[in-house]
């Protein structure tokens, strides 16, 4: 199958074009000023549902939608495109918008860029001990753009939000000086974008290292959904897979962290076959999403999902909490409705489906999970536990914050019972070298200490 992409610029080659609204049209051009789109041959042709693409969760994840800016952004960006502004006035415009919408959560550049021999390393994250993140230049695309995506930046021309790094040799001078990192991360954009030879470029580079505290290889990709023929007829596929073969054959774990937001995914041939010659070279598949709203806030739909997920062999492994970046005005649901959707999937699915986590949110101190919603001596409460930590220390600890039915994200929550702080502030601030977290509630000012 030859790829064929498809973005603002030629939009009227889609084949099923002229069943789009004019409006939608419309609300695809402004938005996508400001957030990237791009969509394939196989998700428009294989995935979306025409006869119904207005509510289609397929449609809704691929292509920008007007609710995904507020009212007033909306029209005022129309307006000035419609009066066909300078390039200059424009591209200010859309500059300002963008940082609006918190373009790096939680702390991503601040507190997760490290160094090495007193250079910052822009293209590795190390956030929690075990785990590295590597954000190849090759890899920062997709093969189509989902339109909740919360590294949105990186597919934009604000040069100074993209991190990414060339060099294989700086990733393996990083791990052979911190000896406690066990998993490697390469993730984008879509690392599976990157060519085999490129790819195969930084896994010889860790297999020549020979580090022998490297038990698994992490690659977080959307190909098996968006462009499964990644793994069956592009002409490097073989490859790919020889490549996943070798790197298992040596004994370290390979691990397709899999987008998969909807049951729909599974369903095509191409995708059951794509799964199936994955797991035939020994690597595992596991499977995370976010909770969207108007995609897939639903249990039934998740519980279904989970169920096809094991069926097909991969392994269900996280539940987000839409992340507090870009469109999240339009995909976030409540706390309290991602604790009902999770339990209510997770009570109708067998044991063999509860491998899954959530609902979790990747917060600037840790992956924060929520365990329930309770009442202790009179007070509701949120029951929350770090499933990761900045501080290990902190992993399985539940702790408690005051009921609020309105929170979307941490910093929405404060301490429950009147404490002044969450167990792990004190903590939390030495880490960052900040002498004062600025309350719970953090303003687009004082994010930079989430
Ligand atoms: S595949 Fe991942 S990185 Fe790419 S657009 Fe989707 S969410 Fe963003």
């Amino acid at each position: 199958m030859k790829y064929q992409v498809y973005a603002r610029h030629n939009l009227h080659k889609i084949p099923s074009y002229g069943r789009i609204s004019q409006e939608q049209v419309h609300a695809i051009k402004v938005v996508s000023e400001v957030l990237p789109f791009k969509t394939n041959n196989y998700v428009v042709n294989e995935l979306i549902d025409w006869d119904n693409y207005q509510d289609d969760p397929m449609y809704i994840l691929n292509f920008p939608q007007k609710g995904m800016l507020k009212p007033s952004q909306f029209r005022n960006l129309s307006d000035m495109l419609e009066k066909k502004v300078s390039k200059a006035d424009l591209a200010k415009h859309i500059n300002e918008l963008r940082l609006n919408l918190n373009p790096h959560p939680a702390g991503q550049l601040e507190h997760n860029v490290p160094t090495l021999k007193g250079e910052k390393l822009t293209g590795i994250q190390h956030k929690y001990r075990e785990i590295m993140l590597i954000f190849p230049t090759q890899g920062q695309t997709c093969h189509a753009y989902c339109t909740f995506c919360f590294r949105w930046p990186q597919f934009t021309g604000l040069n100074e939000l993209k991190f990414a790094m060339k060099q294989p040799n700086l990733m393996v001078s990083y791990l052979k000086e911190n000896p406690e990192i066990t998993d490697i991360l390469f993730t984008g954009g879509d690392p599976m974008v990157m060519r085999a030879e490129v790819l195969e470029r930084y896994f010889n580079a860790i297999l020549e290292a020979d580090l022998p505290q490297l038990k698994t290889i992490r690659i977080g990709t959307k190909s098996l959904s968006f462009w499964p023929y990644r793994f069956l007829t592009d002409p490097d596929a073989g490859q790919i897979l020889d490549l996943f073969r070798k790197i298992s054959d040596r004994g370290i774990h390979v691990a397709l962290m899999a987008h998969l937001n909807h049951p729909r995914e599974l369903e095509t041939d191409a995708v059951k076959e794509a799964i199936s010659r994955i797991r035939d070279t020994g690597a595992q598949i596991r499977s995370q999403s976010p909770l969207l709203r108007n995609i897939n806030d639903n249990h039934d739909l998740w519980a279904d999902m989970w169920r096809k997920q094991v069926n097909l062999g991969i392994v269900p492994y996280y539940m987000f909490v839409a992340r507090d970046t870009g469109a999240q005005s339009y995909f976030g649901v409540t706390l309290e409705q991602a604790h009902r959707i999770f339990n209510d999937a997770y009570q109708q699915v067998s044991g063999i489906c509860r491998t899954v986590r959530g609902p979790s949110m990747s917060a600037g101190p840790g992956k924060v999970r929520i365990v329930g919603i309770t009442e202790v001596k009179g007070e509701k409460v949120f029951v929350l536990e770090f499933l990761q930590g900045r501080d290990p220390k902190w992993v399985g600890k539940p702790f408690f914050a005051a009921y609020d039915e309105q929170a979307q994200w941490l910093d929405d929550l404060v301490p429950a019972f009147g404490a002044t702080e969450f167990f792990y502030e004190q903590e939390y601030k030495k880490l960052l070298k900040v002498d004062k977290l600025p309350g719970h509630i953090l303003t687009p000012e004082n994010k930079q200490y989430a």
